[in-house]
């Protein structure tokens, strides 16, 4: 466990400005999970794995809000050697 989760997470902790979904739900994205579908069909061809970021398919507005909400955790948190190893500091109350 690390001190705050993966940037996606604080992402889908918001409800994105361009698309309107809810926080936790994907957003509707037709065109970026179409090209990210595209992409995978040809890196199955070739033998590749398929790229499998959960937060690839997300507005970029969203993508800010949930930085914005990151970076406020990491200034509000301890100095990372002052942390307790285990323990988080995010705020996204344990929903993510
Ligand atoms: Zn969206």
């Amino acid at each position: 466990m690390t001190a705050f989760p993966p940037l996606h997470e604080y992402a889908l902790a918001h409800s994105c400005p361009t698309c309107k979904v809810k926080p936790g739900e994907p957003c509707r994205a037709p065109r970026k999970a179409a090209a990210l579908a595209a992409r995978n069909g040809l890196r199955a061809e070739l033998g590749l794995a398929p790229i499998e970021d959960p937060g690839i398919a997300l507005h970029l507005a969203r993508h800010d809000a949930g930085r914005r909400h990151y970076r406020r955790d990491v200034v509000a948190a301890p100095w990372p050697e002052d942390r307790i190893p285990g323990q988080r500091y995010d705020t996204l109350g344990g929903a993510a």
